[in-house]
């Protein structure tokens, strides 16, 4: 396999996808737990994510291809959640990229009566409802919790469905996205969004986006992912360089 070759479309796949996970940690989405996987360009029907790694430690030569029953031919170990990553390739064909997290502000709105609504114009593709699944539909009352296998992964899929983001009751969530800056950027402000709007129920009532207000922000936003990630991978880019300054200076 030629996979490791700079400049095929799979290796600048890869790359990128190193810098997401690192611009993820920065950004508080992911921490020692989560992924983000990508589409492969070169067969639709298999993705990329990294071997089983804390986001912050993935490079480019970490990264797996899969096909979406979960198997590779890189013998390194992989994540054990690489289920929900495969099932919602399978299940959506405009899905290029999928975030996986467990990130604090998130969590609470999974097992919370009230639902997560679009606070901010920044996260209107929240908008008109972030689905909520529940593992135990379909695993029984004693799971981990966890999407060990294909049957949870095509759940989970099926509750997303056309949603950019989907909670997993106490667990964390999903973010899918047409790229992989894209589902980074509805990550990072998911995120935020929750963060808000936590604090927003604190002060009062809580006015939300209206739909139409949602859709017409998530257009306005999305001519403007690329500012975001030539911003977030330049911060990566800096302190990668530090880390080496640092290294050989010792
Ligand atoms: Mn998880």
């Amino acid at each position: 396999m030629t996979s490791h070759d700079p400049g095929t479309i799979r290796s600048q796949a890869m790359a990128e996808l190193a810098t997401a996970n690192r611009v993820l940690v920065m950004r508080g989405v992911l921490d020692a737990f989560g992924h983000i996987s990508v589409r492969d360009p070169e067969q639709p029907d298999h993705f990329l994510i990294s071997r089983n790694l804390a986001p912050a430690a993935v490079t480019a030569k970490d990264i797996q291809l899969y096909d979406f029953d979960g198997r590779t031919a890189d013998e390194r170990p992989g994540y054990l959640e690489r289920f929900l990553h495969a099932e919602i390739y399978r299940l959506l064909p405009a899905v290029r990229s999928v975030v996986h997290s467990h990130s604090p502000s998130m969590l609470p709105f999974s097992v919370s009566s009230m639902p997560l609504r679009a606070v901010s114009h920044m996260a209107g593709f929240l908008a008109p409802e972030v689905p909520v699944f529940e593992i135990r539909d379909v695993a029984g009352d004693a799971s981990d919790l966890l999407i060990r296998n294909g049957e949870l992964g095509q759940a989970l899929a099926g509750v997303l469905g056309q949603s950019a983001v989907a909670l997993m009751r106490g667990h964390g969530w999903v973010a899918v996205g047409q790229s992989v800056p894209h589902a980074v950027f509805r990550a990072v402000f998911a995120e935020a969004n929750a963060k808000a709007q936590a604090a927003a129920v604190q002060l009062g009532e809580i006015t939300a986006l209206t739909d139409a207000e949602a859709i017409a922000s998530a257009v306005a936003n999305h001519g403007q992912i690329s500012r975001a990630w030539a911003l977030w991978s330049q911060e990566v880019a800096i302190a990668r360089e530090q880390n080496d300054a640092q290294r050989s200076a010792r």
